[in-house]
């Protein structure tokens, strides 16, 4: 299932004076390069639910997410390169005019349906798998195959070591795999891009379930929210790629680095860290924004 190229996923290091000052070294692993549509970590999430469909023989995939949802998008350009049909339900109410994601979904042959909110979480557990040509993706690739794919990431750095990698966190799928073939004696640090970190906590001990914590989530860089991005974060990823040329997106990446950047002001990691960050991709997200509000694209 070669969708995606792999070996276009650089790892680049991350130039800033202030990590030169306090003897620490970071590096970006660019997987928003290895596909335009299916970003980043998606399709790792993806890849074994896909694989399952295939090798049961189903024909059509049905999975969740809400109106501004990245994995929705991921799904729907990977059906329809693998030719499988695909559905994606969506939280709220028919809207007047679908969001830009929802819209890329449908032209790559989704189809969508919004149920009501209250109705979603029901709904989630009604349609089971009893149809046989059907596979179900939990929201977001969240379950047991997800984790499995977004473990493979590590296989990306033959011959690295870090003392941690970061990432951004919706789910904690990516989170979750991450910890699960970290080398020792590394740390996976988690940045929420939501509010109510407790639940998400909760969420990714179930996937995890190892003796040995080596993850954490670090909270307080939200900005108010999913999908919330006001002016100064604009700012921040304006000046971020300034510096280093690394384009973010507003929902997850540019959380990530702010996080980054302020957790090393704050001397959080020790001099003679080597540090990771997962680039996760989601830069077609900033298609929301008006234009000229990112000096790149
Ligand atoms: C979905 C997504 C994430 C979050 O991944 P989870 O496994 O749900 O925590 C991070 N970054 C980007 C760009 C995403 O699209």
């Amino acid at each position: 299932m070669p969708l995606i190229q792999q070996d276009l996923a650089t790892i680049d290091p991350i130039v800033l004076d202030e990590l030169t000052a306090r003897g620490l070294f970071a590096e970006v692993l660019r997987l928003d390069k290895v596909h335009p549509v299916i970003s980043g970590n998606k399709w790792f999430k993806l890849q074994f639910y896909l694989q399952e469909a295939i090798q049961t023989n189903k024909k059509h995939i049905l999975t969740y997410g809400g109106p501004w949802s990245n994995h929705l998008v991921a799904t729907a350009a990977a059906c329809n390169e693998l030719g499988l049909q695909c559905t994606g339900i969506v939280r709220g109410e028919w809207p007047k005019q679908l969001t830009p994601p929802l819209k890329q979904a449908a032209s790559w042959g989704m189809k969508i349906e919004f149920i009501s909110r209250s109705d979603y979480s029901m709904q989630k557990r009604k349609h089971s798998s009893t149809q046989s040509d059907l596979l179900i993706i939990p929201e977001g690739g969240y379950g047991n195959l997800g984790v499995k794919g977004a473990s493979t990431l590590f296989s990306l750095l033959p011959g690295k070591s870090y003392t941690h990698v970061l990432c951004a966190v919706g789910t904690g799928t990516m989170l979750a795999g991450l910890s699960a073939t970290a080398p020792e004696n590394c740390q996976c640090i988690g940045i929420p891009v939501l509010n109510g970190a407790k639940a998400l906590e909760e969420a990714i001990q179930l996937q995890t379930n190892f003796d040995t914590v080596n993850w954490k989530l670090e909270t307080g860089f939200e900005w108010g929210g999913y999908a919330k991005h006001p002016t100064q974060l604009i700012q921040f990823m304006n000046s971020f790629f300034k510096k280093t040329k690394i384009p973010t997106d507003i929902v997850y990446t540019g959380k990530l680095f702010y996080a980054f950047t302020q957790l090393v002001e704050r001397n959080y990691f020790e001099k003679n860290s080597r540090i990771l960050l997962i680039h996760s991709g989601g830069l077609q997200g900033n298609q929301s924004l008006t234009a000229n509000q990112l000096e790149f694209s």
